[in-house]
């Protein structure tokens, strides 16, 4: 399979919310033409994977920290502390 150089913009180096871009991994071929470039990102929880470039560069992104998840998890964690003990309340159905 052939990729033209070009075919993805560069983002090694950078990085998005809790995640840093390590390298390129590798194209993905996408039913009906083109693909989208898979990268190999590092969040700073220490997970490494591969996701899409739209995972992490998207404009809807840019508002909140992007992650490999765990960002996600910290805030319910975050909230289950604030909630525990005043949430009797919600109970009375
Ligand atoms: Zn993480």
């Amino acid at each position: 399979m052939h990729w033209r150089k070009g075919e993805y913009i560069d983002e090694t180096g950078n990085k998005y919310g809790r995640l840093f871009v390590v390298e390129f991994s590798h194209m993905e071929p996408r039913t009906g033409g083109g693909g989208r470039s898979m990268w190999l990102i590092k969040c700073e929880c220490g997970t490494e994977k591969v996701v899409p470039r739209s995972k992490f560069v998207y404009p809807h992104n840019r508002s909140k920290t992007v992650s490999c998840g765990c960002y996600k998890r910290d805030l319910i964690i975050e909230r289950n502390i604030a909630r525990s003990g005043t949430t009797r309340k919600n109970r009375d159905t």
